[in-house]
């Protein structure tokens, strides 16, 4: 059975660009381009949490990065498996 997946709201992302002043919050590059929202790492049943605490402003190599080191990781369907 497929869940339904949580996105963060685009209230949410604005909130969280807010908060990290507009950078990476690993490498503190200044996001220019497509800023990417990372799930801050919950098992992905937890993945619905999809709110502020749980949401962290990446540049696109660290998010790459990110999702490399995580036991599970996310199509591009945005359905998860695990490793
Ligand atoms: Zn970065």
């Amino acid at each position: 059975m497929r869940s339904k997946r949580a996105e963060f709201s685009p209230e949410t992302k604005i909130a969280c660009f807010k908060r990290d002043k507009g950078k990476c919050r690993i490498c503190t590059k200044p996001i220019v381009t497509a800023a990417r929202y990372y799930h801050f790492p919950v098992p992905a049943e937890l993945d619905r949490l999809a709110d502020l605490d749980n949401c962290r402003l990446l540049c696109i190599v660290c998010y790459d990065k990110q999702m490399q080191h995580l036991p599970w990781r996310k199509r591009f369907d945005g359905t998860v498996e695990r490793r």
